[in-house]
């Protein structure tokens, strides 16, 4: 389930995801697409939003 609240690494309020490693609530800028937050992952993977971005420029 999605919980709403502030993300614990930018500080937006939004829907959060709690970071598996390090329970981070993060929100979707901030979480990965493997459920790992930013910092856990080194800030240099892809969000969701980028996924799901990349997904509608291809059109
Ligand atoms: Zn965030
Ligand atoms: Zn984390």
């Amino acid at each position: 389930m999605e919980a709403t609240g502030v993300c614990s690494i930018c500080g937006k309020a939004g829907i959060l995801y709690p970071c598996s490693m390090c329970g981070a609530r993060a929100c979707r800028d901030c979480i990965t697409l493997r459920g790992v937050c930013k910092p856990c992952m080194g800030g240099r993977t892809m969000t969701i939003d980028d996924f799901r971005n990349k997904g509608l420029d291809s059109k």
